[in-house]
């Protein structure tokens, strides 16, 4: 298994999601994760990395997963907001 195949595999999957941080919007590869919406189901899916990635690529990339990137999934992974939801909000709330 390429290097080459891996990356083209999760950009594949990225792309299917959206291509950016459903959060932030961010678009770089590398700072990008797929996540499930309401936290992972342990016996679905592969949790994470490659595995993941060829698992929703054979599932035809099903509802449910969205990308984020690494600081927003670090963010809301215990139930939070994501700070910049809050600072979205307090935008708005101007
Ligand atoms: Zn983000
Ligand atoms: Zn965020």
């Amino acid at each position: 298994m390429s290097r080459l195949y891996i990356a083209r595999v999760q950009r594949e999957a990225i792309q299917a999601y959206g291509g950016a941080c459903a959060c932030c919007g961010v678009t770089e590869r590398r700072f990008l994760a797929i996540d499930h919406v309401g936290g992972y189901i342990e016996e679905d899916s592969p949790r994470s990395g490659y595995a993941f990635w060829l698992w929703l690529r054979r599932q035809n990339y099903p509802a449910g997963y969205r990308v984020l990137c690494h600081n927003c999934n670090h963010a809301i992974r215990f139930g939070e907001d994501c700070p910049h939801l809050l600072a979205r909000k307090e935008l708005q709330s101007a």
